[in-house]
């Protein structure tokens, strides 16, 4: 891979870090490095760095990894984090612009202080704004899609890539343009002027209503699974609106243990590191759910979270 040699690295501005343990600093806490990191010192930056990569070679972007398993075998080739340099926010009017590396939670913050309602929701979702838009990322009845006025991303070739809400075919948890192979830069949304009190008030809400149903102080990955769509309920012969965590709860999977992964006894669809969980434990968990809602329910239950890299 011509991009690991140092010589090759020495033409770029941002940091690279070889062997970078990637799975202890997702919030799952566990699994393997990453064979290369790179994290850009901005836009330029990135762009050349897409522009030159080798064409073939395995790339990929993540955000919070708040969202994914880092299998243990590890990822090979690079992965790029957008950080610190990428996570400015800007409010004009109503609108907001965050760079991918915004945290969501920062963006609501901002959003409230400026006594713009409409973002809350982002409060209670852990991660950064590229991957809330490559997830179209959504709680509490409002996703992504729902106020995003503009997205900017770069394509393969470095090429920077404006975006409108319909050029980003987005539906529940999931972004066309993202799946497209596109790194996200920044996002731009719309929200409406409201009382700052009552946009305070509504985060304190939702904090309150997270703390009190969801595990958020461990080590977890959110929903599991996704919610399945009211046409596969109905072919399954289920009721509309079932929930994923109501057909893992009634196959025995509250509580389920494999190794060292467990589904949270708080929250039966939110999966979490007991401790000393591998991503083969955690992967082997979600699937034995799957097997089991298949063999009882008759539904084919998805994986909400990326599993990523080799096993
Ligand atoms: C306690 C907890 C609660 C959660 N609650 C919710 C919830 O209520 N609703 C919800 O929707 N999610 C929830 N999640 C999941 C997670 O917070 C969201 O999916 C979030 O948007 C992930 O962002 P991230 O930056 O961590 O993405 P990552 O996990 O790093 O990546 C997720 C995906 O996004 C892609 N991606 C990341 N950045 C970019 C970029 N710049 N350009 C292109 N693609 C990119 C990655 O390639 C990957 O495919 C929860 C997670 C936790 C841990």
């Amino acid at each position: 891979m011509a991009l690991l040699s140092a010589h090759r690295q020495g033409t770029y501005r941002g940091k690279f870090t070889k062997d970078f343990p990637l799975g202890e600093k997702s919030w799952f806490r566990c699994g393997g490095k990453a064979d290369l990191l790179f994290e850009p010192e901005d836009i330029e930056d990135l762009s050349v760095f897409l522009k030159e990569y080798p064409a073939g070679d395995p790339l990929m972007v993540l955000g919070g990894m708040a969202n994914c398993i880092i299998r243990d075998g590890g990822i090979r080739g690079c992965v790029v984090r957008l950080g610190k340099p990428f996570a400015e926010i800007e409010i004009q009017g109503n609108r907001i612009m965050a760079g991918a590396g915004a945290l969501n939670g920062s963006v609501a913050a901002a959003a409230a202080k400026e006594g713009i309602g409409g973002l809350e929701f982002l409060s209670g979702i852990p991660g950064t704004v590229g991957g809330a838009l490559a997830m179209n990322a959504g709680a509490y009845g409002t996703e992504v899609k729902d106020v995003l006025a503009a997205a900017m991303a770069l394509d393969d070739f470095g090429v920077f890539v404006p975006l409108e809400l319909e050029d980003m075919d987005m539906s529940y948890r999931t972004c066309g343009a993202a799946s497209r192979g596109i790194t996200f830069v920044g996002a731009v949304f719309e929200g409406k002027e409201e009382d700052r009190e009552i946009v305070r008030e509504r985060l304190k809400e939702i904090k309150a209503k997270r703390q009190e149903t969801q595990p958020i102080s461990e080590k977890t990955g959110g929903s599991t699974f996704a919610n399945p769509t009211d046409t596969e309920l109905e072919k399954a012969g289920l009721e509309k609106g079932t929930r994923a965590w109501q057909l893992v709860e009634k196959v025995g999977g509250r509580g389920l243990k494999i190794g060292g992964a467990q589904m949270s006894e708080k929250h039966c669809n939110f999966m979490i590191n007991t401790g000393d969980a591998t991503a083969k434990d955690l992967e082997e968990l979600g699937d034995e759910l799957i097997r089991r809602v298949r063999e009882e329910c008759g539904i084919e239950l998805h994986w909400e979270i990326k599993r990523l890299g080799e096993r």
